[in-house]
């Protein structure tokens, strides 16, 4: 099951960039750009996660936030607050609202994801011990742990970032600039021949004998993750 976040966020291009790296990770995203407009939204569809911004337009996000605690159905709701205000009295308003973490603008998405993931261990266990397989591999989310016929693999970290990219989109040609932003993230200095060092490291360590490679090379292309057969 993919977890579904909702980003309340006005910034067209802060909504983009969060959307692109949580789709990444493997969630469903949806935004609402108006403050009075979340509630609704909640009440449509209730997320795993709500990523809610302080300053909206129409209904700030303190205030939605208040809300949302006020609420029985909602109370549960995990909301993680971002804002441009960093002072300290703000954190602490915004977690006395009933925020379950708050991310001062600017932030490293990759710090914004971890936090992201440590809120939803907390509050959605199942959902942070998600396991991705296709076909003979088994990747698990929760301990990082990868199988191929049930047999343990072990990968650096990099390499199993690239392995959970290209089975959430198994059969799929990723080109070594996708590669990048997926599994570097959007502002890494990296070139792109760094992708395909990782990519002989993964393949060496999941490739099985004469069975065919997991990743095929699709000339000027990129790669593709072909799922093994058991
Ligand atoms: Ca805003």
């Amino acid at each position: 099951m993919q977890p579904f976040v909702l980003i309340a966020e006005d910034e067209h291009s802060l909504v983009e960039l969060l959307s692109y790296n949580l789709e990444a990770e493997g969630f469903r995203v949806d935004a609402v750009m108006d403050g009075s407009e979340v509630m609704a939204r909640l009440d449509e569809e209730l997320p795993d996660l709500l990523l809610l911004d302080w300053m909206l337009p129409n209904l700030s996000g303190i205030e939605i936030c208040r809300q949302i605690r006020r609420k029985t159905d909602f109370r549960n709701l995990p909301v993680v607050m971002l804002t441009a205000r960093g002072a300290e009295d703000d954190r602490i308003r915004g977690l006395d609202a009933g925020a379950d973490d708050y991310v001062p603008k600017p932030f490293s998405v990759n710090e914004l994801m971890a936090r992201l993931r440590a809120v939803l261990r907390r509050t959605r266990p199942i959902l942070a011990e998600q396991r991705i397989v296709r076909g003979a591999i088994e990747l698990d989310l929760g301990t990082h742990k990868v199988t191929r016929n049930g047999e343990e693999v072990h990968l650096g970290p990099t390499e199993f970032r690239l392995l959970q990219h290209f089975m959430e989109h198994a059969g799929r040609v990723q080109s070594r600039g996708q590669l990048l932003d997926a599994v570097w993230g959007r502002d890494a200095e990296v070139e792109e021949r760094t992708v395909d060092v990782h990519i002989r490291r993964l393949r060496k360590a999941m490739n099985d004998g004469d069975a065919p490679d997991i990743i095929r090379t699709v000339r000027s292309a990129g790669y593709a993750f072909e799922a093994p057969s058991p």
